[in-house]
């Protein structure tokens, strides 16, 4: 037999314990809707740029960590081309390697997430910067049962990931977070097919009109000025009438890659219709796209180009240049594109007015 006593301190006790675990298990309930939160942050973006920062800067916010980087093998530089953000400065959480081996001894057999204390010897590569973490939880990223890298959460808590911790979110959310990657992968090849001209191989008009908006974006955010350069063909026609259609595609292939020789690699360059090339200069002056257009109109005219049934013809260009200076009113970045090349058409109207084979900046 019990007494009232007894009975009163092991219903409290027992009152404690359901309470315990009441609270464990809204705690759960709310890890479990953290966790779907994360995973649908991941399945919803809507591109490889927008999914790597939700995997880096996204995921470090969520989890309230010191650091979250995310590790890619990406032998054949194929990923980073995808990004349609040229500067992978704006990744700094994200490294990429050309292979996993010797970068963190964990690489080795990274089946599950790994959680454990932070070396600064093991995990020094993989973590951007380390500062003064105490943690670390790698997850494995896998594509067709390889390993391709992990998303690495970086902790100044030394308790924050053990070994004794339960990992089944994390494997969950790498398992979710590879399906993702190689989804935008595939999704980012398909519209690179999209954005190729097949004659020259260079970026074609619907390209350009993407990277056109994220040029004039960077030049209002850092204050700085865009070029853009429309070249055209000077009585191409002719060439076409004289020599035959295939003729005409030879000299426009080599036309591209004479121009190429010259641009920077920053230099976003399109063949915008036709005979008619733009080209993007960023954080350049009129006065330096000059130069440049003066350069590739001496290029194409300085030598004859060869035609595939022997023989050759001059060929000469028309270059207008028109130039965006940030705060010159307008905020729609579609529209500001569509009035940059409108005005450097412009100017190369009044080059082939001129006479052709000439550079014309628009009057300042
Ligand atoms: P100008 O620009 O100096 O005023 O004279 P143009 O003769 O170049 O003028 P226009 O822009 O009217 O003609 C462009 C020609 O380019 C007409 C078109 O048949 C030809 N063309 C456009 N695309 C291609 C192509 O992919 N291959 C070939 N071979 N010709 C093309
Ligand atoms: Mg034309
Ligand atoms: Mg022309």
């Amino acid at each position: 037999m019990h007494t009232a006593e007894e009975l009163e301190a092991k219903l409290a006790v027992a009152e404690a314990r359901l309470e315990a675990l009441t609270a464990q298990a809204r705690q759960n309930d709310e890890k479990l809707r953290c966790s779907q939160r994360r995973e649908l942050q991941l399945l919803q973006a809507p591109d490889l740029d927008s999914l790597l920062q939700e995997m880096t800067d996204g995921l470090r916010d969520s989890f309230e960590l010191q650091s979250v980087s995310v590790v890619l093998r990406d032998p054949g530089h194929d990923i980073r081309h995808l990004l349609l953000v040229s500067d992978t400065d704006r990744y700094p959480n994200l490294i990429f390697v050309d292979t996993l081996l010797g970068l963190a001894p964990q690489y080795i057999a990274l089946r599950r997430p790994w959680l454990g204390p932070f070396a600064a010897c093991d995990h020094g590569m993989i973590v951007a910067p380390p500062g003064d973490l105490a943690s670390i939880a790698m997850i494995p990223l896998r594509c067709r049962d390889e390993l391709i890298g992990s998303i690495n959460l970086g902790s100044a808590d030394v308790n924050r990931y053990t070994a004794n911790h339960a990992s089944d979110f994390l494997a969950r959310l790498g398992a979710i977070a590879s399906f993702c990657i190689e989804n935008a992968v595939n999704r980012a090849r398909l519209r690179r097919s999209g954005f190729t001209d097949v004659l020259t191989g260079w970026h074609n008009r619907r390209y350009l009109q993407a990277r056109m908006k994220e040029e004039l974006a960077r030049a209002c955010r850092e204050g700085s000025r865009l070029v853009c350069m429309m070249l055209d063909v000077d009585h191409f026609k002719r060439v076409n009438d004289t020599f035959g259609h295939a003729a005409g595609d030879s000299v426009l292939r080599e036309l591209a890659q004479r121009i190429d020789a010259e641009v920077r690699a920053s230099d976003v360059a399109a063949r915008f219709g036709g005979e008619e090339f733009v080209i993007l200069l960023p954080a350049t002056t009129s006065s330096d796209g000059r130069h440049l257009a003066e350069r590739i109109r001496n290029a194409v005219a300085a030598a004859p180009f060869g035609l595939p049934e022997g023989g050759d013809v001059t060929v000469t260009v028309s270059i207008g240049i028109a130039e965006f200076a940030p705060g010159a009113g307008g905020t729609d970045l579609k529209s500001l594109g569509e009035a940059l090349v409108a005005r450097a058409d412009v100017a190369l109207y009044e080059a082939k007015a001129a006479g052709r084979d000439r550079v014309v900046v628009e009057a300042a």
